[in-house]
Parts: structure tokens; sequence; C-alpha cells
């Protein structure tokens, strides 16, 4: 079996998880994905160093290698804080009015992908699969091309792919776009990016799009396709049934005190949708005056990207919309939102799901969104909670059978909120059913032996010719 050699912006090695704050769902993804293939995990250790040397930080743990560099404050501004995070994101998640395109965070970016490139390639034997994470690192499957490397390399985009007409907002977009030619397999969350990036294909580059998932551009052919990931089933199941989880279970609904729960989680960030939400509910919370205290929000929302201005921004606008709603509805003893922006580990928050009679998740724009199939996986099969999902969402195109709403529609929001309170339990058990069969068996193990055979199919090995036949 060829090892696997996996990079990504960020490694989930001790030294980088402190710095990471909250665990986003790739490394969740990814740390699963390890424990299975024997591998190295090479990636950004979160660490800042005053000159950049290529010296890796090399831990060995439960079979899985993890190979840490460093970068310089000038790397993290231009590459991490500025293109991916200030440049690629929000024109990915359809915001052009956010996305800034600053000379320098481009050249930053390139840099950095060189950087990876250069440090990475020694680590790489012939018969190695490599699979290279999202956004951040979209050139590097050229760069370790450029520097010989004849192995299958595989890119998976954990974000969406925004249509042509935004991307090509983007200045340089059909050079950034071209480097992806280098890889063998390309994979995307959802049927719907993946046809966005087939149509930039076509009209922007002049290529042919076979059925059987082949692209052809000049010389170069490029399998993509759809891989939606999912949770890792059978640890979610544990961390459900854990003493943490149990404790966080009546912990919350003690202190919900008989009334229901509506869970949100999210990392604070603008593509969450975070304040359309606080607007929807705060429509419910007018229009239905009488059911008004039988329930309340709890949104917890970890902070993230703190170093990118329009993340102070909305973190500022949630503080002043929550408590704007808290003063206009509260009374004594009940306050409409609790508004949490710490972070918690993955058995407490499965505890809170279960508790939680209603999960409100509506992101404006989502590759996935993991924490509506947490939820989904949380909760009790004779008596489950019942999950208002974003359209928008890709998790939407298998949770089929959750409330689906249009996130920017606060009556659609106050509507959703009102049907699920309602719900009858055999509706709730009927939708249930369903997106637990899709949890279930779509979920991570599944996502990476999909992705990892595609891979390993893409074509046979290139192995280097002995010295003396
Ligand atoms: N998460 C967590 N603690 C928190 C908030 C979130 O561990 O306080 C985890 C959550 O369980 C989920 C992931 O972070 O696995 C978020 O993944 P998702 O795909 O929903 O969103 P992303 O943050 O990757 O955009």
């Amino acid at each position: 079996m060829s090892r696997l050699i996996v990079i990504s912006n960020r490694v989930s090695a001790p030294k980088a998880q402190s710095a990471a704050g909250a665990q986003g769902g790739l490394s969740v993804a990814l740390s699963a994905a390890l424990k299975e293939y024997r591998g190295i995990w090479f990636g950004w250790s979160g660490e800042k160093t005053e000159e950049f040397t290529g010296h890796m930080d090399l831990h060995r743990e439960g079979g899985v290698t993890t190979a840490t560099i460093d970068l310089e404050e000038q790397d993290i501004d231009e590459y991490y804080n500025g293109y991916a995070n200030r440049t690629l994101w929000p024109l990915f998640h359809y915001r052009i009015d956010l996305a800034e395109y600053d000379r320098s965070f481009g050249s930053g970016y390139e840099r950095v992908n060189e950087r990876f490139a250069e440090t990475v390639a020694p680590l790489i034997e012939p018969d190695d699969l490599v699979w290279v994470h999202d956004y951040h690192l979209i050139p590097l499957g050229q760069q370790l091309r450029d520097r010989g490397l004849k192995n299958r390399i595989g890119f998976f985009l954990h974000i969406p792919w925004p249509p042509s007409r935004l991307l090509v907002s983007l200045p340089y977009h059909e050079r950034l776009v071209r480097t992806l030619l280098a890889y063998d397999v390309i994979g995307f969350q959802t049927e719907e990016w993946l046809e966005s990036f087939c149509h930039y294909v076509e009209r922007e580059l002049g290529g042919r799009v076979d059925k059987d998932g082949m692209i052809h551009v000049g010389d170069r052919s490029v399998y993509a396709a759809a891989y939606p990931i999912g949770v890792d089933y059978k640890e979610f199941g544990e961390a459900v049934e854990s003493a943490t989880a149990r404790e966080a279970f009546e912990r919350l609904r003690k202190s919900a005190a008989g009334r229901r729960t509506i869970i949100g989680v999210d990392r604070l960030d603008y593509s969450k949708g975070l304040e359309e939400r606080f607007l929807g509910y705060r429509r419910f919370l007018e229009k239905h005056g009488e059911s008004r205290d039988h329930l309340f929000l709890l949104q917890i929302a970890p902070p993230s990207r703190g170093e990118v201005a329009t993340y102070e921004v909305i973190r500022e606008h949630l503080d002043e919309l929550s408590g704007r709603i808290n003063g206009e509805f509260a009374s004594v003893d009940w306050v409409p939102i609790r508004y949490v922006n710490q972070s918690y580990g993955r058995a407490e928050l499965a505890g809170f799901y279960r508790a939680a009679e209603i999960a409100l998740i509506t992101p404006l724009r989502d590759g996935m969104n993991l924490v509506a199939k947490e939820y989904v996986a949380a909760q009790d099969p004779d008596d489950p909670g019942v999950l208002i999902l974003s359209r928008f969402a890709g998790a939407a195109l298998q949770l089929k059978d959750a409330l689906l709403v249009n996130p920017y529609s606060k009556d659609e929001i106050s509507d959703a909120i009102m049907k699920a309170i309602r719900m009858p339990k055999a509706e709730r058990i009927r939708r249930w059913t369903s997106m637990i069969e899709s949890v279930r068996t779509e979920d991570v193990v599944a996502w990476r032996h999909a992705f990892v055979s595609a891979l390993e199919n893409a074509r046979p090995p290139v192995r280097s010719e002995p010295e003396h036949a």
C-alpha cells in the first residue's frame, strides 16, 4: 500500500492545536484519515519565526508522523491573513464586496506555496500518494511538479467553488485556476461547486468536460468529482455516549428549566449568517409573543481570524445585535439569546446538541457544514430534535429532510422555528431516520476512501528508473 502524504495549511499537531483555537471541520476530518493510513501530515505549525529556514518539527504519534514548519510574520500577513482569508475566502463564499485584492497578498501566497513545496518535496517518495487540501494551497501541485514530482497528486477544496461570473473578478484568476491542472484528481464538496468549476473550465480555459468526469485542457487531463465530507460516525457516537456529553446534556437541560433550546454552533464568520439568523429569530419573537418565553436560542460562536478586520466588524455587530434583542425582549427570569463566544470540546458539544430540541444552522454559503451532521448524529432516535438548515450549505444536498430555509429571509427562519416547535414526534422521527442514514453511510471514512481510491486509480504510479538496469 502506498503511503499517504497529506498537506494542509495547518496541522493538528500538539504544538499547532493550541494556536489554532477552535478546531475546524478540516482538522477533525484529517486526524481521522491519518489514523488509518501510514503517512505524513505536513503543514504550518501556526507559529511565527524570525526568519524562515525550512526547519521542520517532526512528531510521531499513533502511527502518524506530523511535519510542521513555522512561518515569518510577513508570510502570515500576506499568505494567510491576506490572500487566503481576505481575498479567496470571501470571494469563494460569494462575497466579492468583502474580497480585497492587494498585490503583496498574491506574491506572499506564491512565496509560501513555494516554501511548502521546497520543504515537503524531499519527504516524498516515488510511490507516495499526495493529497493537498484547500484554498490556501491551490498552486502547490504545480509547485511540486516544477520540482520534478511525478507522483499521483490530488487536491480537495473544502469551501465552495464560486460561479465563473464572480471568479473572474479575481485578478490573475486564470493563472491560479490553471495551476489546478497539475493535479490528477480534484475533489469538491458538492455537485454544485463541481458544476461551477466545469463551467469555468469550458468558458474561460476553452477546455472540454467529459461525462465520466475527465477534464481536458490542452495536453492536460484531470479527473474532477464531488466527495461530500462527513463526520466520523463511530467516533462521534462514542463522544455522544461519553460522561462529558452526559454532563453537558444535564447541565443544559437543567438550566433550560423546561424551556426548549434552539442551538447554533458556528465559528464567528460572516459566511455563517449569524446576523441574519438573529434577525430571523427576532422576527419569531415579534410574531409569536405567546410562545416566546417557552424557548431560547443558545448561540455558540468561538471567534476566529481575529487579525482580519472584517471579523472584528462582524463581532461588534453581533455583540450589539444580541444585546439589543435581549434588552428588547428579556424578562427578569428569561433572556432570548445566550450568546457565547467560547469554544467547546466535541464531547461537550455532543451533549449540547442532544439536549437541544431544535438546531438553527443557517450559513449564507458553506462548503459543507459539519455541525449540521453532528447535530443529527447526536439525537436520541426515539425523540429526535429538528434541524433547520440553510439551503446554501453543502450539507443541504444530503440532508434533504431538514427544514430547509433561505437564510436571508427572516420570515422563512421564523416560520421554520414555529414549524419545528409544532412538529409531531412521528414526523421528527421520519425526517431524522432519513437524515441519519446519510450521516452514517456518507461519513468521513467513506469520504477519504472514495477520494484516495480515485487518486490511486487516476493512473498507474510513475516509478523512477533504476540506475543500473
Ligand atoms: N467545533 C468545536 N468547538 C466549538 C465549535 C465548533 O469543536 O466550540 C467544531 C464542530 O464540532 C465542527 C467544526 O468545529 O466539527 C466546524 O465545522 P464546520 O464544517 O461546521 O464549519 P467550519 O468551521 O469548518 O467552517
